[in-house]
């Protein structure tokens, strides 16, 4: 059996992983894709495991086991000896918020090792007034070690890596037998898929050794800090934007918010400015397999795509569950 990943970002590294590790029998595992580079989503993202409720699989009982399974994944990753190589960690940090205790935060509650009400003491931190506050302990997957933890890892499994750009499936139905196919807001034009959008955000790289601490201000703002004493500011959000270029008021704003909400990040040199496209999904993630026609007979392809603005921290429950789905496809497949 072999089987393409077409994309190489967050999603498609992750099922290449679960692929390895499900399924002995293959030829041959290629990742495909047409950057693998710094310009990808994947790496725009702060890579902090706060899921909303905005995040849905076909049910909820799908949406909790996906959740579910991703956590895992990465809680076993960050109590490995692999932890500081695949930048995975532990984050404790406070979401405030004027409209609603837990504003968005429901998945949460059950999941992290520590959810609690903020004091009255700790609404005060920081600048705002206020209402509501959490305090919790939760996972941060830093994209820019995952990423090429990950591919090192499937390097030594023995996948291969292909940097080439795809018009439609059927120019690598003739080599493969299953496609799983994780190219993120690249499907919109691969599959003719009218419910996948980008929501464009900004985030700006800051040099902040002294934060250990995350914080959201509402929904909107967010300040991120990574192990190197990287800080990511965020966020905004433009619904239908394809610009990638980045915007100096927005970049302002965002950096007003946050400022606002921790004054001592007025001294925070910037390392980065970047902009990424989150590849939402009207109706939620598409996770399913699809058998297409091709000039030598019928070939399976396994959708795992539009993870919007949770993409690293569901990659693994999706991956996962994308795995099941090729497994029975392929045991049906060979039964005919
Ligand atoms: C500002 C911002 C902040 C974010 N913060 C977080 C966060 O804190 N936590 C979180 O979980 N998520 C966050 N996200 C969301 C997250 O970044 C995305 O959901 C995730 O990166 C999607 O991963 P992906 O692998 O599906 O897509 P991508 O990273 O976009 O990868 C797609 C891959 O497919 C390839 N590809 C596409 N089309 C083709 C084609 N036709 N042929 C060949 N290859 C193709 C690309 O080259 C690429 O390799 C954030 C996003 C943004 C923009």
């Amino acid at each position: 059996m072999k089987i393409a990943v077409l994309g190489g970002g967050c999603v498609g590294l992750t099922t290449a992983l679960h692929l390895t590790q499900e399924l002995r029998n293959t030829d041959r595992i290629d990742v495909v894709a047409a950057s693998f580079d710094e310009s990808i989503t994947s790496y725009v993202a702060a890579g902090i495991f706060r899921i909303s409720s905005a995040f849905s699989a076909p049910t909820d009982q799908l949406t909790k086991k996906w959740i579910d399974d991703s956590y895992n994944f990465y809680e076993s990753i960050s109590r490995s000896a692999e932890a500081s190589n695949a930048g995975v960690t532990n984050i404790s940090g406070y979401l405030f918020s004027n409209s609603s205790p837990s504003e968005q935060t429901e998945w949460m509650k059950d999941l992290v090792p520590l959810y609690r009400k903020a004091t009255d003491r700790e609404l005060k931190l920081v600048g705002g007034n206020w209402k509501y506050g959490t305090f919790m302990t939760t996972l941060l997957t830093q994209p820019n070690q995952y990423l090429p933890w990950a591919r090192h890892k499937l390097r030594e499994k023995g996948v291969n890596f292909m940097n080439r750009s795809v018009e439609s499936f059927q120019e690598l139905t003739g080599t493969y037998d299953i496609i799983v196919n994780c190219t993120g807001l690249g499907s919109r034009q691969l599959c003719n898929d009218r419910k996948l959008v980008p929501i464009k955000g900004h985030v700006i790289k800051v040099k902040a050794p002294w934060l250990k601490t995350f914080f959201y201000g509402g929904v909107e703002t967010y300040i991120i800090p990574g192990t190197d004493g990287t800080t990511t500011l965020g966020g905004n959000r433009e619904f239908e934007s394809w610009d990638k270029s980045i915007c100096p008021y927005q970049i302002a704003a965002i950096r007003d918010r946050c400022e606002k909400l921790v004054p001592s990040l007025k001294k925070a040199e910037v390392v980065k400015e970047k902009t990424g496209l989150r590849p939402h999904r009207e109706g939620g993630v598409r996770v399913e397999v699809e058998r297409i026609q091709t000039g030598s007979g019928r070939a399976m392809i396994i959708h795992n795509y539009g993870h919007g603005g949770y993409g690293i921290c569901a990659a693994p429950g999706t991956s996962k569950y994308a795995v099941e789905l090729t497994k029975n496809a392929h045991r049906s497949t060979a039964k005919l």
